[in-house]
């Protein structure tokens, strides 16, 4: 499905960090392989929320660089297939999203989502199992994410939330400091959504799965979209990982 100049579907950043802690970014670009053209939509659509998570990539390379911790970015666009879905799910690879028909996503036959499956989902994932296989177990595993203000029918007040499914521990760390370093911060506890087996991949099968403390980090997309916005967010997390990391349970 690549052609040889188009980007590879994974990127690896720092990989040799020597943080106890993993970084993964699902939703880190908006790029859309040419052989799938806009997929009917039109290019400003392609960069909207739908298409990945605004400004998320880049709060993570900063985390990355901060707290010298190992990273890995899927490389295309959610509406190709999202990176954080289980393959049998119908918003693996969806035909209306956030309200939004997606035409390029209809009708598809098994040979084309296999195709998409091959070209984009597995090497992103395989390229987490390598890293994971060949670093020291992690101590603590962070799914950078960020999340669109205005959903249809939902108000979304947090500037930042925790997200996780069966177990809280890290999340709960991370409410608690980022409240203690800022009292007026409202933090979502599991919103705008929570992290169930149909809905996640990741947090499923590297935190709940090998028994990692995990979470999905949310942050709004009105605070992260300018850079300055995603580098000081990047910051505040960084701070308040350093302070939580001491209380974090090795499993
Ligand atoms: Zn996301």
């Amino acid at each position: 499905m690549l052609f040889p100049d188009e980007p590879p579907p994974f990127e690896v950043v720092n990989p040799d960090g020597t943080s106890g802690l993993f970084l993964i970014c699902d939703h880190a670009s908006p790029r859309m392989p040419r052989a799938l053209g806009t997929l009917g939509l039109r290019p400003e659509q392609l960069l909207d929320h739908i298409g990945w998570d605004i400004g998320a990539a880049q709060v993570a390379r900063r985390l990355s660089a901060l707290l010298d911790a190992p990273l890995v970015l899927s490389g295309y666009s959610r509406l190709a297939i999202d990176c954080n879905r289980p393959l049998h799910v119908a918003s693996s690879i969806p035909a209306v999203t956030a309200g939004i028909p997606v035409p390029g996503n209809e009708h598809l036959s098994d040979d084309e989502r296999r195709a998409r499956q091959e070209a984009l989902f597995w090497p992103y994932h395989r390229a987490i199992e390598a890293l994971l296989a060949r670093r020291p177990r992690p101590l603590a595993l962070i799914s950078v994410h960020s999340f669109t203000p205005s959903f249809p029918g939902q108000v979304r007040p947090w500037p930042v939330a925790v997200v996780y499914g069966q177990d809280r521990h890290l999340a709960g760390l991370m409410f608690d400091q980022l409240r203690v370093d800022d009292p007026g911060l409202l933090v979502g506890d599991n919103e705008p959504y929570q992290v169930t087996p149909s809905s996640d991949y990741g947090i499923p099968t590297y935190g709940e799965g090998r028994g990692i403390p995990a979470f999905l980090l949310e942050i709004r997309q009105d605070g992260i979209a300018s850079e300055a916005g995603a580098l000081a967010w990047a910051d505040r997390i960084a701070h308040a990982y350093r302070a939580i990391e001491p209380r974090i349970r090795r499993r």
